[in-house]
């Protein structure tokens, strides 16, 4: 990387500037202007560079999507050539370009064999929307009009459109907003480590059994006739990074087939590897309807999404359409030509590189390096992992698992740490959880780098919680 990026770059200027013009998505304005902006400028590998100079290691991969790292050639030239020839079209009306018609192709050859077409757009939010509507129009298609509520899980994060916000389960994300809006249901998540206890259920397997009749429950009370579908992550993110307990998406799908409710994987998330495997509903053993994904589809390179129809729900979309019926749905950027080419090179990277069985080859040693450098610290409660998506949940007592005052604000104290410690981590909103998700190239020498990184900062952190008499 550029060793001059901070003589290149007015810090100073930009965080300035920054300041009086930038109005950044879940930040308080406050905090922005007192801390100042932290701001990018250059990234390779895992790396990244701040325009004062500063090198950290992105131990989350942006948001969870620079899966195969940064500064990838192949993707930046194949979206150069794309644009130069056809940067743009749309695919409204039957129009199609080259480059979506092989993406499509190629993610049907990647997906669960039920899987019939994609649908693009370029964001999770919008694949969220874009699923809720699908549901819709599949009943109404069907002439169960009222077959139309969704159930999702409490601290979900679907998104934050106001219909993908309203399957999102974050309280953060609904208030100030009106929403969940009235199709929307929610039922517990899987929590191991909190809810299980609470439930009496002392085996993983009563606990999905727990859970799935709490989904029963709700289905009955609400009316089978009013609900189109159950919406889950495989592996649960922004909510916990909580791994499905054994046999929980087995029990729900006996439920779900019981009622005609349909199910969607949102795979925004595991996509494309995450976890160590393409897509992580197949190893969950979920049977979903949809899939949805995005972020690792293109790396974060060019924004896109991709919904994966499966057969049960196409078949009555195609017959619909000999009555004239169309899914009057899409967006100006649907099968974006350039957002195409780029989500090919990307996964052209993963196959060529065999990144997917990398994740799962090192997923057992990243999981061990943070048991041994974390494990053992006072405010560390509980680590929690699928393949290359870690959770660390930090408490007041490991033994009683009481939980630090939410004025502590301990998961983002700890980011903030582990920042002067040259580690990017992410403090979950409405949590005490720090996720990790580095990117698939990480090596073994960055992983032990950000485990130190972030012991060091949860020491400091621990140090300054003794001194308030918070611990
Ligand atoms: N679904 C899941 C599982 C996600 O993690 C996210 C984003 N973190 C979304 C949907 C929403 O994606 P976006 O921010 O691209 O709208």
């Amino acid at each position: 990387m550029n060793e001059h990026v901070g003589q290149e770059f007015d810090n100073a200027a930009l965080v300035s500037s920054d300041r009086g013009s930038f109005f950044h998505p879940f930040t308080a304005i406050a905090d922005q202007q007192a801390n100042g902006a932290l701001v990018m400028v250059e990234a390779k590998g895992s790396r990244i560079i701040d325009a004062s100079g500063k090198e950290f290691i992105d131990a989350a991969a942006g948001l969870w999507c620079v899966n195969v790292g940064y500064g990838r050639r192949e993707i930046s030239d194949a979206i150069a050539a794309q644009s130069q020839k056809l940067p743009y079209f749309h695919s409204f009306n039957g129009i199609s370009n080259e480059p979506s018609i092989r993406l499509s192709e190629k993610l049907l050859s990647l997906a669960p064999k039920s899987m019939r077409r994609v649908f693009y757009g370029s964001s999770g939010s919008d694949a969220n929307d874009t699923a809720v509507k699908m549901l819709w129009y599949y009943n109404i298609c069907r002439g169960k009009p009222e077959k139309r509520k969704i159930i999702s899980r409490d601290y979900a994060y679907h998104g934050v459109s106001v219909a993908s916000g309203s399957l999102s389960g974050i309280p953060m994300v609904h208030q100030n907003f009106g929403i969940p809006l009235d199709f929307a249901r929610h039922v517990s998540r899987p929590d191991l480590y909190r809810d299980a206890p609470l439930r009496q259920c002392h085996t993983e397997e009563a606990y999905s059994a727990y859970l799935a009749n709490e989904l029963d429950q709700m289905i009955r009370a609400e009316g089978a006739d009013t609900v189109a579908g159950f919406v889950a992550e495989p592996v649960m993110g922004t909510g916990g990074v909580l791994p499905p307990p054994r046999g929980y998406f087995q029990e729900i799908q006996k439920v779900l087939n019981l009622y005609d409710v349909r199910l969607v994987a949102d795979e925004v998330i595991t996509g494309y590897g995450r976890t160590g495997t393409w897509f992580a509903s197949e190893a969950c053993g979920m049977k979903p309807d949809l899939i949805l994904t995005a972020k690792g589809l293109t790396s974060g390179y060019l924004p896109l999404s991709a919904v994966f129809v499966g057969d049960q729900i196409w078949s009555v979309f195609e017959e619909a359409s000999k009555d004239g019926r169309v899914f009057a749905h899409g967006f100006t950027y649907s099968g974006h030509p350039t957002c195409a080419a780029a989500a090919l090179a990307n996964l052209e990277i993963i196959e060529r590189e065999g990144l997917v069985e990398h994740v799962a080859a090192i997923a057992g040693d990243f999981r061990a390096a943070f048991d041994a450098a974390i494990g053992g610290c006072a405010i560390v409660g509980e680590i929690r992992s699928a393949g290359l998506m870690m959770g660390v949940e930090l408490v007041a007592d490991r033994d009683t698992k009481a939980k630090l005052p939410a004025t502590a604000k301990i998961a983002g104290r700890v980011a903030t740490a582990a920042r002067r410690h040259g580690v990017l981590v992410r403090g979950l909103p409405n949590s005490d959880i720090i996720a990790l998700s580095p990117p698939f190239i990480v090596t073994e020498e960055e992983i032990a780098l950000i485990a130190t990184g972030l012991r060091n900062a949860i020491e400091d952190v621990t140090q300054e919680l003794r001194s308030e008499g918070l611990i």
